[in-house]
Protein backbone atom coordinates (compact mmCIF):
# COMPACT_ATOMS: atom_id res chain seq x y z
CA UNK A 1 0.00 0.00 0.00
CA UNK A 2 1.44 3.30 -1.09
CA UNK A 3 0.49 6.64 0.65
CA UNK A 4 2.13 10.09 -0.75
CA UNK A 5 1.91 12.98 1.92
CA UNK A 6 1.84 16.41 -0.30
CA UNK A 7 1.51 20.01 0.81
CA UNK A 8 3.97 23.12 0.77
CA UNK A 9 6.76 23.96 2.44
CA UNK A 10 6.33 24.19 6.27
CA UNK A 11 2.55 22.28 6.08
CA UNK A 12 3.88 19.34 8.51
CA UNK A 13 4.55 17.25 6.24
CA UNK A 14 7.30 15.17 8.14
CA UNK A 15 5.63 15.69 11.44
CA UNK A 16 2.60 13.84 9.88
CA UNK A 17 5.00 10.96 7.86
CA UNK A 18 6.21 10.15 11.55
CA UNK A 19 3.00 9.87 13.24
CA UNK A 20 1.50 7.68 11.22
CA UNK A 21 4.25 5.29 10.45
CA UNK A 22 4.33 4.57 14.24
CA UNK A 23 0.18 4.24 14.46
CA UNK A 24 0.65 1.96 11.07
CA UNK A 25 3.55 -0.21 12.63
CA UNK A 26 1.47 -1.03 15.54
CA UNK A 27 -1.08 -2.58 13.70
CA UNK A 28 1.98 -4.98 12.77
CA UNK A 29 2.75 -3.83 9.01
CA UNK A 30 6.63 -3.05 7.85
CA UNK A 31 6.64 0.52 7.45
CA UNK A 32 8.84 2.15 5.17
CA UNK A 33 9.29 6.12 5.68
CA UNK A 34 10.80 7.97 2.51
CA UNK A 35 10.91 11.58 0.84
CA UNK A 36 11.67 13.18 -2.06
CA UNK A 37 13.73 14.56 -3.31
CA UNK A 38 17.01 13.10 -2.08
CA UNK A 39 15.94 9.08 -0.53
CA UNK A 40 19.05 7.43 -2.57
CA UNK A 41 23.00 7.90 -3.13
CA UNK A 42 22.34 9.71 -6.94
CA UNK A 43 18.69 11.22 -5.43
CA UNK A 44 21.20 12.92 -2.84
CA UNK A 45 23.37 14.81 -5.63
CA UNK A 46 20.64 16.21 -7.45
CA UNK A 47 19.00 17.09 -3.93
CA UNK A 48 21.70 18.80 -3.40
CA UNK A 49 22.45 20.79 -7.14
CA UNK A 50 18.09 21.49 -6.64
CA UNK A 51 17.86 23.02 -3.99
CA UNK A 52 21.45 25.18 -3.25
CA UNK A 53 21.25 28.78 -3.68
CA UNK A 54 24.00 28.62 -6.28
CA UNK A 55 21.53 26.88 -8.73
CA UNK A 56 19.45 29.93 -8.91
CA UNK A 57 19.98 29.76 -12.73
CA UNK A 58 19.02 26.31 -13.36
CA UNK A 59 16.45 26.57 -15.81
CA UNK A 60 12.87 25.15 -15.58
CA UNK A 61 13.26 22.67 -18.12
CA UNK A 62 16.39 20.58 -16.79
CA UNK A 63 14.75 21.45 -12.93
CA UNK A 64 11.89 19.42 -14.14
CA UNK A 65 14.03 16.90 -15.23
CA UNK A 66 16.41 16.16 -11.99
CA UNK A 67 13.04 15.80 -10.02
CA UNK A 68 12.25 13.37 -12.47
CA UNK A 69 15.45 11.61 -12.43
CA UNK A 70 15.55 11.91 -8.63
CA UNK A 71 11.76 10.01 -8.38
CA UNK A 72 13.01 7.40 -11.25
CA UNK A 73 15.79 6.08 -9.16
CA UNK A 74 13.69 6.70 -5.73
CA UNK A 75 10.55 4.53 -7.18
CA UNK A 76 12.78 1.76 -8.48
CA UNK A 77 15.14 1.80 -5.75
CA UNK A 78 13.26 2.24 -2.85
CA UNK A 79 9.55 2.51 -3.03
CA UNK A 80 8.68 -0.97 -5.80
CA UNK A 81 10.93 -3.10 -4.11
CA UNK A 82 9.27 -2.44 -0.30
CA UNK A 83 5.77 -2.11 -2.25
CA UNK A 84 6.41 -5.78 -3.98
CA UNK A 85 7.40 -7.44 -0.63
CA UNK A 86 4.11 -6.23 1.21
CA UNK A 87 5.44 -2.88 3.12
CA UNK A 88 3.68 0.12 3.42
CA UNK A 89 5.18 2.89 2.21
CA UNK A 90 5.08 6.53 3.36
CA UNK A 91 6.45 8.87 0.93
CA UNK A 92 6.58 12.72 1.42
CA UNK A 93 6.46 13.80 -1.95
CA UNK A 94 5.45 12.65 -5.16
CA UNK A 95 4.55 13.31 -7.95
CA UNK A 96 2.05 15.86 -7.27
CA UNK A 97 4.96 18.03 -5.53
CA UNK A 98 6.47 18.08 -9.35
CA UNK A 99 3.11 19.19 -11.31
CA UNK A 100 2.63 22.06 -8.35
CA UNK A 101 6.16 23.02 -7.95
CA UNK A 102 7.58 22.63 -11.61
CA UNK A 103 4.46 23.03 -13.45
CA UNK A 104 1.73 25.44 -11.57
CA UNK A 105 4.41 27.30 -9.46
CA UNK A 106 7.00 27.54 -12.70
CA UNK A 107 5.95 28.68 -16.24
CA UNK A 108 5.44 24.79 -17.25
CA UNK A 109 2.30 22.75 -18.56
CA UNK A 110 1.06 20.71 -15.50
CA UNK A 111 -0.13 18.03 -17.90
CA UNK A 112 3.64 17.72 -19.24
CA UNK A 113 4.56 17.58 -15.83
CA UNK A 114 2.49 15.21 -15.13
CA UNK A 115 3.73 13.22 -18.27
CA UNK A 116 7.39 13.22 -17.22
CA UNK A 117 6.82 11.65 -14.13
CA UNK A 118 4.44 9.42 -14.92
CA UNK A 119 7.22 7.86 -17.24
CA UNK A 120 9.62 8.28 -14.85
CA UNK A 121 7.49 5.98 -12.23
CA UNK A 122 6.55 3.49 -15.15
CA UNK A 123 3.00 4.53 -14.04
CA UNK A 124 3.69 3.83 -10.09
CA UNK A 125 0.12 5.92 -8.19
CA UNK A 126 -0.40 6.16 -5.02
CA UNK A 127 -3.35 4.35 -3.66
CA UNK A 128 -4.17 7.73 -1.27
CA UNK A 129 -2.65 10.69 -1.10
CA UNK A 130 -2.77 13.15 1.47
CA UNK A 131 -2.74 16.80 0.45
CA UNK A 132 -1.64 19.16 3.91
CA UNK A 133 -3.50 22.12 2.79
CA UNK A 134 -1.77 25.64 4.94
CA UNK A 135 -1.66 29.05 3.61
CA UNK A 136 1.43 30.76 2.48
CA UNK A 137 1.58 32.96 5.26
CA UNK A 138 0.74 30.09 8.04
CA UNK A 139 3.14 28.03 6.99
CA UNK A 140 5.87 30.89 6.93
CA UNK A 141 5.89 31.04 10.31
CA UNK A 142 6.30 27.75 10.66
CA UNK A 143 10.11 28.24 9.23
CA UNK A 144 12.89 27.25 11.83
CA UNK A 145 15.69 26.98 9.49
CA UNK A 146 17.33 29.01 7.06
CA UNK A 147 15.22 28.97 4.14
CA UNK A 148 16.28 27.22 0.84
CA UNK A 149 16.08 28.00 -2.52
CA UNK A 150 12.61 27.17 -2.74
CA UNK A 151 11.55 28.72 0.61
CA UNK A 152 13.00 31.89 -0.07
CA UNK A 153 10.31 32.24 -3.41
CA UNK A 154 8.19 34.91 -3.29
CA UNK A 155 4.67 34.26 -1.47
CA UNK A 156 2.57 34.87 -5.41
CA UNK A 157 4.91 31.74 -5.99
CA UNK A 158 3.46 29.65 -2.91
CA UNK A 159 0.09 30.71 -3.81
CA UNK A 160 0.37 29.18 -7.55
CA UNK A 161 2.01 26.20 -5.43
CA UNK A 162 -0.99 25.55 -3.30
CA UNK A 163 -3.77 26.13 -6.29
CA UNK A 164 -1.75 23.64 -8.54
CA UNK A 165 -1.78 20.55 -5.47
CA UNK A 166 -5.63 21.97 -4.44
CA UNK A 167 -6.33 21.50 -8.42
CA UNK A 168 -5.13 18.11 -8.93
CA UNK A 169 -7.04 16.67 -5.27
CA UNK A 170 -10.44 18.29 -7.00
CA UNK A 171 -10.24 16.22 -10.00
CA UNK A 172 -9.47 13.04 -8.34
CA UNK A 173 -11.02 12.90 -5.25
CA UNK A 174 -11.29 9.10 -4.89
CA UNK A 175 -7.30 9.19 -4.27
CA UNK A 176 -6.82 12.39 -2.54
CA UNK A 177 -7.80 13.51 0.87
CA UNK A 178 -7.12 16.90 1.48
CA UNK A 179 -6.73 17.96 4.87
CA UNK A 180 -6.75 21.79 6.90
CA UNK A 181 -3.19 21.59 7.96
CA UNK A 182 -3.60 24.79 9.97
CA UNK A 183 -4.97 22.87 12.37
CA UNK A 184 -3.27 21.19 15.44
CA UNK A 185 -0.58 18.47 14.51
CA UNK A 186 -2.87 16.17 16.60
CA UNK A 187 -6.20 16.96 14.46
CA UNK A 188 -4.44 16.69 11.33
CA UNK A 189 -3.56 12.69 12.07
CA UNK A 190 -6.98 12.11 13.64
CA UNK A 191 -8.25 13.02 10.24
CA UNK A 192 -5.77 10.85 8.19
CA UNK A 193 -6.08 7.67 10.76
CA UNK A 194 -10.20 7.76 10.14
CA UNK A 195 -9.63 7.46 6.49
CA UNK A 196 -6.73 5.45 6.51
CA UNK A 197 -8.84 2.99 8.65
CA UNK A 198 -11.15 3.02 5.48
CA UNK A 199 -8.95 1.79 3.18
CA UNK A 200 -5.88 0.31 4.57
CA UNK A 201 -6.20 -3.38 4.34
CA UNK A 202 -5.45 -4.22 7.59
O1 LIG B 1 10.10 18.64 1.36
P1 LIG B 1 11.47 19.21 1.41
O2 LIG B 1 11.61 20.38 2.35
O3 LIG B 1 12.54 18.18 1.59
O4 LIG B 1 11.69 19.79 -0.04
C1 LIG B 1 12.83 20.51 -0.33
C2 LIG B 1 12.52 21.72 -1.15
O5 LIG B 1 12.31 21.36 -2.51
C3 LIG B 1 11.31 22.48 -0.71
O6 LIG B 1 11.65 23.84 -0.57
C4 LIG B 1 10.32 22.31 -1.82
O7 LIG B 1 9.59 23.44 -1.99
C5 LIG B 1 11.18 22.01 -3.02
N1 LIG B 1 10.58 21.14 -4.02
C6 LIG B 1 10.32 21.59 -5.31
N2 LIG B 1 9.78 20.75 -6.24
C7 LIG B 1 9.51 19.47 -5.94
C8 LIG B 1 9.77 18.99 -4.65
C9 LIG B 1 10.32 19.86 -3.70
O8 LIG B 1 10.54 22.74 -5.60
N3 LIG B 1 9.02 18.67 -6.88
Amino acid sequence: FFIALEGGDGAGKSTQVEVLAEWIRAKGHEVVVTKEPGSTPIGKRLRSILLDVSSAGLSHRSEALLYAADRAEHVDTVVRPALERGAVVISDRYIDSSVAYQGAGRDLSPTEIARISRWATDGLVPHLTVLLDVSPETARERFTEAPDRLESEPAEFHERVRSGFLTLAAADPARYLVVDAGQEPEAVSTVVRHRLDEVLPL
